[in-house]
């Protein structure tokens, strides 16, 4: 990977499909993952073991998990609310977890009923749980700092309060930290403070990834904001998929083809093939007829003689 590359992280199976109000069949859902694959995406987050009581979207975890894991070249991601999540998911073979933690109390309270150190001391036990795991197929942590740039609940985050929790999950023994802009809060000039600050702290070296919401229309600005300070793994749902559930018709997160192609034509290369995840649009949402789906690559068209990042250097 030369220096200008960038990783993305496609999280519709599990960011979007999480606020869409019907269930996508199982086979639909393989069909997409394996489709956007093939289209060049080797990171995406399948699903979430959270109990199927609380949310049925994800009955089919352990299935869809296992499909993923059988397709060449992609790495699957899922998401834990907690150490009982944690377990089920390493039972079913994930290799990297995404544990969110809200540096808001009011939000970690209302998600989980725990406080912000209660969920750091979770963490901590998930990162025993992965410790105990055989070398070879050790699973990676990713400390998430949800509610990073503001929180509907809440209000305004204190950056300090970032910092100190980012720190405590690299401190616990996570592989990696993102922040999260969970409700679609953050500008790009908070996002360039923000990053900055927590790469200080935890070290420039230290794996750091974004994850946006295009809420209120910025997603794309924050993403572009926070490349500019360093950061190169971004997520994002195809067609923007997933509302807010605290601000019913916003859009969801960072649309992946207009993040693509605002990379590719930057000249930064992301390894995905545009025409091709434009196209895996159509087969994954057959299945979600009602879904809102955003993005204006897909609407608009390429440009007339557009050039890839893809094959060049
Ligand atoms: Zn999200």
């Amino acid at each position: 990977m030369h220096a200008g590359d960038v990783a993305i992280t496609e999280v519709g199976p599990r960011d979007g499909l999480q606020n869409t109000g019907s269930f996508m069949p199982t086979a639909a859902k393989k069909a997409w993952i394996s489709a956007e694959a093939a289209a060049g995406v080797r990171s995406i987050e399948v699903c979430s073991f959270v109990p199927a009581k609380l949310i049925p979207q994800f009955v089919d975890a352990e299935e869809v998990l296992a499909h993923a894991n059988s397709v060449t070249g992609l790495t699957p991601v899922v998401l834990v609310p907690n150490v009982k999540g944690c377990e089920r998911a390493l039972a079913a073979g994930a290799r990297r977890v995404m544990v969110p933690i809200s540096v808001s109390e009011a939000h970690s309270m209302s998600n989980v009923r725990k406080t912000t150190a209660q969920a750091i001391e979770d963490f901590a036990r998930m990162t025993d749980l992965v410790r105990a795991q055989a070398k070879a197929q050790r699973a990676q942590l990713v400390g998430a700092c949800s509610t990073a740039f503001g929180c509907s609940l809440q209000g305004a985050v204190a950056e300090a309060d970032v910092v100190r929790v980012a720190l405590a999950l690299r401190a616990a023994g996570a592989d990696a930290i993102s922040l999260a802009d969970t409700v679609g809060y953050a500008n790009p000039e908070q996002v360039k403070r923000l990053f900055r600050a927590v790469r200080k702290a935890i070290g420039e070296n230290f794996p750091i990834e974004a994850h946006f919401h295009n809420t209120r229309g910025l997603g794309l600005a924050n993403a572009l904001a926070a490349y500019e300070v360093g950061v190169r793994h971004f997520d994002s749902t195809l067609g923007g998929l997933g509302g807010c559930p605290f601000a019913p018709g916003a859009s969801g997160n960072v649309v992946t083809e207009d993040l693509v192609f605002m990379f590719e034509s930057m000249g930064v290369n992301t390894g995905i093939d545009l025409g091709k995840l434009i196209a895996v649009r159509q087969t994954a949402f057959a299945a979600l007829p009602e879904a809102e789906l955003y993005g204006h690559i897909a609407k608009a068209g390429l440009p007339k003689g557009f050039q890839p990042r893809l094959h060049a250097a």
